[in-house]
């Protein structure tokens, strides 16, 4: 696990400035949510820290290390979508272990990782089933294993739940809280859902046209918002 920072970030897209020029230091170990409303550049910015877009300007830094010219393999993190796509033909073993083909594992230690992974996500009775076997919160489940067997320096969550169900939705969150702690991995988590946001985050960041409002404890921003788009955003009382 590592901290990770980002030092005047900036991203345009031929000439729309999404981003203009963000600080973020994500603590190590901390689960920090990224929230804001749609359109305004959370995705982008995980994009750029996982190395799938380029910045424009300003320097990214994982682990204290500048990671502005490692292309997306040479940077320890781990993506969780939130269009999770299982590979549908292998089991929930062959999906775990996928990510660990790229690198040169041993086979033992590659076992070793998934069946720590199953462990930690009560997949291990799963393991030889395929995703159209399994429920929407084991397929999801299965996608956090995913990122989990890399033994990544940092997660990197967007909306990892807009896809389930309400119910799920409660059960998946309180999963992916308990599993952070557990793992105390470093998390950048992305969600435009308040109560998301208020119930996960160590620490919240409120954006708004890729600008930092406001960044704090949750309780913090909810008592003593900074503007009245964070109050607003919040649901602030008056
Ligand atoms: P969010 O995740 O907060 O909903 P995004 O980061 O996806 O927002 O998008 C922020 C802005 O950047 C939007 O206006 C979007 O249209 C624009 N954008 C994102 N990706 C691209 C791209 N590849 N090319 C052009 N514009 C983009
Ligand atoms: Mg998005």
């Amino acid at each position: 696990m590592a901290e990770v920072e980002f030092s005047d970030v900036s991203k345009t897209f031929g000439d729309h400035t999404v981003i203009p020029g963000l600080d973020l230091r994500v603590r190590d170990g901390e689960l920090l949510v990224l929230l804001g409303p749609s359109g305004c550049g959370k995705s982008t910015l995980l994009r750029l820290l996982a190395g799938l877009e380029p910045a424009t300007g300003g320097t990214i830094r994982i682990g204290g290390r500048a990671v502005d010219a490692l292309g997306p393999g040479a940077r320890n993190v781990a993506m969780v979508f939130q269009n999770y796509a299982l590979y549908p033909h292998k089991t929930v073993r062959g999906n775990l272990e996928f990510p660990l083909h790229m690198r040169a594992l041993r086979r033992g230690e590659r076992e070793r990782r998934v069946l720590e992974a199953a462990r930690v996500l009560g997949l291990e009775d799963l393991l030889d089933k395929r995703p159209a076997e399994l429920s929407g919160g084991q397929r999801q489940r299965v996608a956090m294993g995913r990122a989990i067997v890399r033994e990544p320096d940092a997660f990197l969550m967007d909306e990892p739940l807009s896809n389930l169900d309400a119910r799920l939705r409660v059960q998946i969150r309180a999963e992916i809280g308990a599993l952070q702690r557990r793992l105390g991995v470093t998390t950048l988590y992305v969600t435009h859902d308040q109560v998301e946001a208020m119930t996960l985050g160590d620490r919240v960041a409120v954006l708004r046209d890729g600008v930092i409002q406001q960044l704090g404890a949750p309780a913090d921003l909810y008592r003593r918002p900074a503007n009245l788009f964070v109050a607003g955003f919040l649901g602030s009382p008056p």
